[in-house]
């Protein structure tokens, strides 16, 4: 099957292609690769609603391919669960992901957070070939780290240290991330809808 993925982040993208390396007879796309594609603004007030909309631009131009749209953010309990839908542009429209970080970390101090404890969340539509919408969820809990530390990953990683760590995601990498993120589990739960209605070969 060809699986078209709604988005233009690098980091996202890596993390698709290796958690769907071991599924059979999957081709990966993305939206960079249609001449012209032009993203509509993410201007959703839920995660739920960014990833419709990121899901029903790209299917209006693969009206018969699997499609799939994914809005994920960072939610700080102590900053009213901010940044969330607003984690990818926290510190400005094309902000850097080292802005967005910088800007967290000062946020925090300022308002002196404490406990630091946060989420992942992650939120996924899949529209099928005959256009039915299915929505998968995930949630990755722990706390924010006092500076960025690390170098894999993308966006929060570096200063997110999941619950029952003591590392960053950006040290622990993308092999931790595929067993336990927000969007592997929204992932797996597609990969096993997707498992009951495909015919057993
Ligand atoms: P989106 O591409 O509109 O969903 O933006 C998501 C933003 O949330 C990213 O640019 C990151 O800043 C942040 N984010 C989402 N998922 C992750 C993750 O797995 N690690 C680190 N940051 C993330």
């Amino acid at each position: 099957m060809e699986l078209w993925i709604a988005t233009g982040n690098k980091g996202k993208l890596e993390e698709y292609r290796m958690a769907l390396r071991a599924v059979p007879d999957i081709q990966i796309f993305h939206q960079g690769e249609i001449k012209g594609f032009t993203a509509r603004p993410e201007d959703g007030q839920t995660f739920l609603d960014n990833a419709r909309i990121k899901a029903k631009t790209l299917k209006a131009v693969k009206p018969n391919a699997w499609v799939l749209g994914e809005d994920a953010g960072l939610e700080v309990v102590g900053l009213n669960n901010l940044p969330g839908v607003h984690s990818a542009r926290y510190a400005g429209p094309k902000a850097a992901d080292s802005e967005n970080v910088a800007k967290l970390l000062k946020m925090m101090q300022i308002r002196n957070v404490s406990p630091r404890t946060a989420q992942f969340k992650c939120v996924t539509v899949v529209i099928t070939p005959d256009n039915q919408e299915w929505i998968f969820e995930g949630t990755m809990k722990g706390t924010i780290g006092p500076k960025a530390v690390g170098q894999m990953g993308f966006g929060y990683d570096p200063v997110f240290v999941p619950d029952n760590e003591t590392k960053t995601l950006a040290e622990l990498g993308p092999g931790y991330k595929i067993q336990h993120s927000h969007r592997a589990q929204a992932l797996n739960q597609f990969l096993e809808k997707l498992n009951s209605v495909l015919p057993q070969q």
